[in-house]
């Protein structure tokens, strides 16, 4: 299993120093930080909380929140895990990146709170989505927050690029009930554009797993102007989804802009400044790309 390493791995060649500095000023951090009312783990020696996430028993969560109607079907709760080994020209949460943004969370700490919306999810049809950054940098933990998820009814679904995909175990495989695949292009070449010089393979390879293991799929694709919206990209993308006999939607979502003011405040270079959102007649005639091979399209 080829396995991206986290991007909160240690440096073992750091000098002791430097280490502990680094370890003062991570523990000051997470004493003071929040992630609502579920407890963020403190006082765990670097290379104990190294192991505990190699484990699953923590994982790095940026954010989550209460949502409906997005990220799957229903009212779900979305868990942002830190870290993607991607860097997408439209990200609109570039915050969630770098690893080291996120905070580490107990599984269990985690699932006490995804428990107390069982009522919710059970009247509205909804459940749990992991979503990012790149969910399944952290499959050990995401294996074990669907494992006790699935164990109480709760619906899972994954929000993933399909990138890491490799590090997805059947065991995982098993508790997933939706993935939300995110192809971000049908060509190699703009695939590598749009996402920092990333291949399209993993993705497609990925999505093929999905659909032979019967896990439902949504694809989701963003058409930005300028980037995404040649015919010459979108129609591989449209062929592959109605080639996986798992995939029930396609969604394609109109570029916007409001990530724009997070690129700044990172002081990160942000290329789709002048980028203006699709027209309505583009994505009437990029949905049609999709709805002709008989996809139900959004
Ligand atoms: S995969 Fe998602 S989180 Fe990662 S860079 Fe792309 S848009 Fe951002």
């Amino acid at each position: 299993m080829s396995s991206p390493a986290p991007s909160t791995s240690p440096s073992e060649a750091e000098p002791a120093g430097t280490k502990e500095k680094k370890a003062r000023k991570v523990e000051e951090r997470l004493q003071t930080a929040s992630l609502g009312d579920i407890p963020v783990v403190t006082g765990l020696p670097r290379r104990a909380l190294f192991s505990a996430q190699r484990t699953g028993e923590v994982g790095i969560v940026h954010s989550w929140e209460l949502v409906t109607a997005v990220d799957g079907p229903g009212t779900r709760m979305t868990v942002f895990l830190a870290g993607c080994p991607l860097r997408c020209q439209y990200c609109h949460n570039p915050d969630m990146l770098a690893g080291h943004r996120g905070l580490p969370v107990r599984v269990d700490d985690l699932l006490k709170r995804i428990k107390r919306y069982r009522g919710v999810f059970k009247a509205t049809g909804g459940g749990l989505t992991l979503s990012g950054g790149e969910a399944l940098l952290q499959p050990a933990f995401v294996g074990r927050v669907f494992a006790g998820a699935k164990e109480k009814g709760i619906h899972t679904a994954i929000d993933t690029s399909g990138f890491a995909g490799p590090n997805v175990d059947d065991a995982l495989l098993a508790n997933i009930d939706l993935a939300l695949l995110d192809v971000k292009a049908g060509d190699d070449e703009t695939y590598r554009r749009v996402t920092g010089g990333r291949s399209l393979q993993p993705t497609l390879d990925f999505g093929r797993r999905l659909a032979a293991s019967g896990v439902e799929i949504w694809i989701r694709f963003v058409l930005v102007p300028g980037l995404t919206d040649d015919p010459a990209t979108i129609e591989p993308i449209a062929d592959y989804a109605a080639s996986l006999p798992t995939v029930t939607r396609v969604e394609v979502l109109p570029f916007h802009q409001m990530g724009r003011g997070k690129w700044a405040e990172l002081g990160l270079p942000y290329k789709l400044a002048d980028t203006e959102p699709p027209s309505p007649d583009l994505i009437r005639r990029t949905r049609e790309i999709f709805s002709s091979r008989g996809i139900a399209t959004y």
